[in-house]
């Protein structure tokens, strides 16, 4: 019952003032589609291997110098391995947070540091290197599902491929088709569904092996089977990795180390799930709200 934050907002006002971040995935997208001026300075370094520490200090942003600001006074200090769930309304400013992780913008204010390193300092493709991204609705390029696995890697080993397609879990359904690893898909096909691409896009991720993990959490229902497979297959993603979650479903957000609630472009709570419901704060009124309606919910249907 009730797994997701999305379907059930709709019938909440503070769901929907706080829960609904559909359209967050798309422009990251957008993001990559048109990338913006951001290059390397003369002296960029090659970002070395990292562990996964990430701090803001003081961060705004703006859009445009005649846009208003998006992110102000942002701090955050999180540790190597943690997991960071990321809620607030839509347009809160969740997406923008990651777009300037990955540096598809440069903060305007304050300093961004990935073990210490300022992410300006460093060169675009060693600090892309080092973060892997799994999109709500994930990325699939016309070829065959081991191209598109290999997208991660493009060296990666038989067997290297061959284990992380069994530790997400798309073994599977991938043996059911004819052609298996060789089966062809395309961009905008039918052949997989949302879960399975997103199953897909763990892989990749398993394969690039990076310490840092951006994920934006599906909302859309998936059948029982792919989201116990795709339960299984985050567990095996988010191991050893720093991953922010733009979370949807509330056991994700239950789990993480740290909850950043955002909103207006300010993180206005920051903390565990326990800390949080210590405050009297959004947060848990949000989550009273949800347990409230678990109850009734399972009232009515006997659940
Ligand atoms: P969220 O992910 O919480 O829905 P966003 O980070 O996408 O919020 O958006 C924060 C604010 O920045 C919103 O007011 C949004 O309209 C604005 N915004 C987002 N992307 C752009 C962009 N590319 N250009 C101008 N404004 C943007």
């Amino acid at each position: 019952l009730w797994r997701f934050w999305g379907p059930i907002s709709a019938l909440s006002k503070v769901y929907s003032q706080l829960l609904s971040a559909m359209a967050s995935a798309e422009r990251i997208f957008e993001v990559l589609d048109t990338e913006p001026e951001i290059k390397d300075r003369a002296e960029a370094k090659v970002m070395k291997s990292i562990r996964g520490e990430v701090i803001f200090e003081d961060v705004s942003f703006r859009y445009g110098e005649d846009k208003p600001e998006v992110l102000q006074g942002i701090q955050l200090h999180i540790q190597p391995g943690q997991r960071v769930a990321i809620v607030g309304p839509t347009g809160a400013g969740k997406s923008t947070i990651v777009n300037l992780l990955m540096r598809f913008y440069d903060a305007t204010g304050g300093r961004i540091l990935i073990d210490g390193q300022d992410v300006k300092d460093v060169t675009l493709e060693s600090l892309r290197k080092q973060i892997g991204i799994v999109l709500q609705d994930s990325f699939i390029f016309s070829g065959t599902i081991e191209d598109n696995l290999r997208y991660g890697n493009e060296d990666a080993s038989d067997e290297a491929l061959r284990q992380a397609a069994q530790h997400v879990r798309i073994d599977g359904f991938v043996s059911q088709f004819p052609e298996g690893y060789d089966t062809q898909v395309e961009e905008r096909g039918s052949k997989l569904s949302v879960g399975q691409r997103q199953l897909l896009a763990f892989g990749r991720v398993l394969l690039s092996d990076p310490r840092i993990l951006i994920l934006d959490e599906a909302t859309s229902s998936v059948d029982t089977e792919t989201e116990q497979h795709i339960q299984a297959a985050l567990h095996s993603v988010l191991q050893g990795r720093t991953a922010f979650i733009i979370a949807h479903r509330l056991s994700t957000i239950r789990d993480a180390d740290v909850i950043l609630v955002v909103r207006d472009g300010r993180i206005t709570e920051q903390g565990s799930h326990d800390e949080l419901m210590l405050k009297d704060g959004m947060y848990k009124k949000l989550y009273m709200t949800q347990f409230e309606m678990q109850q009734s919910l399972a009232a009515k249907t006997g659940a």
